[in-house]
C-alpha cells in the first residue's frame, strides 16, 4: 500500500471526522459522541493496512467470508462489526467474530443468534425499515417490538444496544432527514418501555451521502464507505 494512498486516506477521514463533530456540535452533543465505522466491504484482504495505517479502528463488514478472510491477518487491528445481511446459517461463523451485528432483522434471527451465543451476549442492533420504501431487508416499526420480545426472551444471550437503518438513496440529503428523526423518535419511545431490559442507546444511521444530517439527527454510528475511496469525494468538495 503506498504513502499516496494512506495519506489520501487520512484526508479523507479528516474531513469526515470534522463534519461529524461539526454536526455533534449542532444537536448538543460531542464528536467523541459519535462513532466513525467504514464500511470495509471496499477493501480487500490485501487493502485493509492502509485503513489501519490511516488510524481507522473501527470496520463493518457485509459477508461472512470477508469477514473470515480479512481476518486471518488483521482480527487485532481492527474492532470488526457485522452490518449486512446475516444468513441464519452463517450464525454461528459470524457471531464469535464481531463485537456487534447491526443488521438484525428477524425474530428468526434472534433465535438463532442466542443458540449461538458464547460466554458473553451477542450486542445487536434491529434494523428498521423506516421509509416503509420496497426492501429486501430491515422490518417495519410495527413489528420492532415482536424482536426486542425474542431477545428478551432469550435469558440474556441477545443484547439490544439500539437501532439501524438504511436511507432511501436521495438527491439531497435533507430529503431523508425525517428517517433519522423517526429512528430516534422510534429509540427514545421504546427506550422509555424497556429500560430494565435493554439500554436502547445506539443509532446507526448515515452513510458517505447523509451522514451529517444523521448526526445532526442523534446517529451514534455513521458507516462510511464510498467517500473514502471516490475522487470527487469531501477532499475535493469542500463545503
Ligand atoms: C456499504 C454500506 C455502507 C456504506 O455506504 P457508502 O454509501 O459507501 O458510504 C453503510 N452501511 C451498509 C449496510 C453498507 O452495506
Amino acid at each position: 500500500m503506498s504513502e499516496a494512498t494512506v495519506s489520501r486516506l487520512r484526508e479523507r477521514l479528516d474531513v469526515v471526522r470534522e463534519r461529524i463533530s461539526a454536526a455533534a456540535r449542532k444537536s448538543g452533543r460531542e464528536a467523541e459522541d459519535v462513532r466513525l465505522l467504514v464500511a470495509s466491504k471496499y477493501y480487500d484482504a490485501s487493502q485493509m493496512e492502509a485503513l489501519r495505517e490511516a488510524g481507522v479502528r473501527l470496520v463493518g463488514e457485509n459477508r461472512a467470508e470477508d469477514l473470515i478472510s480479512k481476518q486471518e491477518e488483521f482480527a487485532e487491528s481492527f474492532e470488526w462489526h457485522f452490518i449486512g445481511h446475516v444468513q441464519r446459517r452463517k450464525a454461528r461463523l459470524v457471531v464469535p467474530r464481531v463485537e456487534m451485528i447491526h443488521s438484525v432483522d428477524s425474530v428468526r434471527l434472534v433465535e438463532e443468534l442466542a443458540k449461538r451465543a458464547g460466554e458473553r451476549p451477542v450486542e445487536v442492533l434491529l434494523q428498521v425499515n423506516v421509509s416503509g420504501e420496497e426492501s429486501k431487508y430491515g422490518v417495519p416499526e410495527s413489528e420492532v417490538e415482536a424482536l426486542l420480545e425474542a431477545a428478551a426472551g432469550s435469558g440474556g444471550k441477545v443484547d439490544v444496544r439500539g437501532f439501524m437503518t438504511l436511507a432511501p438513496l436521495v438527491e439531497r440529503p435533507e430529503d431523508v432527514r425525517y428517517v433519522f428523526a423517526r429512528l430516534r423518535e422510534v429509540r427514545d419511545r421504546l427506550r422509555a418501555s424497556w429500560r430494565g431490559d435493554f439500554d436502547l442507546q445506539e443509532l446507526s444511521m448515515g452513510m458517505s451521502d447523509d451522514y451529517a444530517v444523521a448526526v445532526e439527527e442523534g446517529s451514534t454510528i455513521v458507516r462510511i464507505g464510498r467517500v473514502l475511496i471516490e475522487e470527487g469525494g469531501p477532499v475535493r468538495r469542500q463545503e
